[in-house]
């Protein structure tokens, strides 16, 4: 078994720490929830500041990286991955706008078939998203919105999600990576079981986007979002993302704004509106560039390190983790599913004193991410944890739980995680 000196020494990816601010002794293990900062996004969001302060309007059209273009560009960049044509993707809205973008563009139901499968373990606001939508179109979610059950509380069945496909299902939206367990679904075999149903397939990418690679092309995925500030560390509240096959591309956005027109036309300021040919068609107002900025930097690691060997890394470390977890600390329940094929970029662990353990855990220079009621979420992150961080975060839980440190906190949440 190699140790973890040995695995750093063979990590191809080791150059990638040195480019990202991390606190001296701090261990950070929550870059699922929150990326840390890159020197590069740093400099990228320092210079689009100051091409505001150079060119004032002119930045529209001015400057190494036009403002009016901007979405545009990264598109471009970004396709790979995801696995899809530079037409299909966009970088605009967040996650959950963008569910509402898809939602009312894609969506269209009959009264043979209306109904959105969704699950039961989705993160809430995917889930108040369809409700709401389902309510506009004069639907009542409580029957036209159906959940595929999980038997284990954690993870879900393939045949579970294919049972719900029955023929008054027209579409649904599922995660890649299960926010919670880290599971992560065969996101080709459930697109092809719903085609076969006549069923459109969507998919939030929040938790795979950056951690491992995509082919939503080729699988035949309809639609899909993401948000950029999680493993793609664009910083918080960094604009998102969003994939449409280019079979549906001839649909008008079904919330439409001026951001979404043929950019050649936009500024004729006509009130008949041309739609832009790919994506960009599902944008709607003008681009958060300062929170757009990061991203084009943070992109230019992932170009550097490629997709393959992050995910590689990622798995390695993952592995790595758990196997200590299991050695040392078996009283940690480890529920993340055991092949790599079907898991993301975390473990997840269960026990009943989570919440205080996180807070043990912090106090101890480790930074965990604590999901309701009993889950702690440990991500170390390709670009910047080694695996001697891992094991040193290993040593750092095992002295929490043996010496029951955690019993100095109070067993309840803080307010974001
Ligand atoms: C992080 C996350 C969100 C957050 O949505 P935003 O609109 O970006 O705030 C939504 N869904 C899932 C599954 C997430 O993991």
């Amino acid at each position: 078994m190699a140790t973890a000196i040995e695995r750093d020494q063979k990590d191809v990816l080791a150059r990638f720490k040195q480019e990202f601010f991390q606190p001296e002794d701090q261990i950070y293990m929550d870059g699922n929830s929150l990326g840390l900062m890159s020197k590069r996004a740093e400099a990228k969001l320092v210079e689009l500041a100051a091409s505001w302060k150079v060119h004032g309007i002119d930045g529209w059209t001015e400057g190494a990286h036009p403002w009016f273009t901007l979405a545009e560009e990264m598109s471009t960049r970004l396709a790979p991955l995801v696995g899809a044509l530079s037409t299909e993707v966009m970088v605009t809205g967040s996650i959950t706008s963008n569910i509402h973008q898809m939602l009312s563009t894609i969506y269209q139901p009959t009264s043979e078939r209306f109904v959105i499968v969704v699950d039961e373990l989705n993160f809430p606001s995917d889930i108040y998203a369809v409700e709401s939508h389902l309510r506009l179109r004069g639907l009542d979610p409580a029957t036209a919105m159906r959940k595929v059950k999980s038997r284990d509380g954690h993870t879900l069945e393939f045949d579970d999600i294919v049972s719900e496909m029955t023929d008054d299902v027209a579409l649904l939206l599922l995660p890649s990576v299960l926010y919670r367990s880290g599971q992560l679904l065969p996101i080709r075999d459930i697109t092809e079981a719903a085609h076969g149903k006549g069923i459109l397939a969507g998919f939030d990418l929040a938790h795979s986007i950056g951690a491992l690679p995509h082919d939503l092309h080729e699988d035949g995925v309809d639609f899909a979002v993401w948000c950029h500030y999680k493993y793609m560390n664009s910083g918080p509240g960094g604009t998102g993302g969003l994939y449409i096959h280019e079979r549906h591309h001839h649909l008008l956005p079904g919330n439409a704004g001026w951001f979404g027109s043929d950019k050649t036309k936009q500024f004729d300021m006509d009130h008949q509106f041309s739609k832009a040919e790919g994506a960009g068609a599902y944008q709607i107002g003008t681009p958060n560039i300062f929170s757009m900025a990061p991203l084009l930097g943070s992109i230019e690691l992932f170009e550097e390190a490629g997709i393959d060997a992050i995910r590689e890394k990622s798995l390695q470390l993952t592995a790595f983790l758990r196997k200590l977890i299991k050695e040392q600390l078996p009283e940690l329940l480890d529920v993340t599913p055991e092949a790599d094929k079907d898991r993301g970029g975390h473990i997840a662990l269960v026990h009943p004193e989570a919440a205080r353990i996180c807070k043990a855990l912090k106090q101890a220079g480790v930074v965990p991410d604590f999901r309701t009621p009993n889950i702690i979420r440990l991500a170390p992150i390709a670009f910047y944890t080694s695996f001697n961080d891992v094991e040193e975060m290993v040593g750092r839980l095992k002295e929490i739980m043996q010496g029951e440190l955690y019993k100095n906190f109070t067993n309840n949440r803080n307010v974001v995680a």
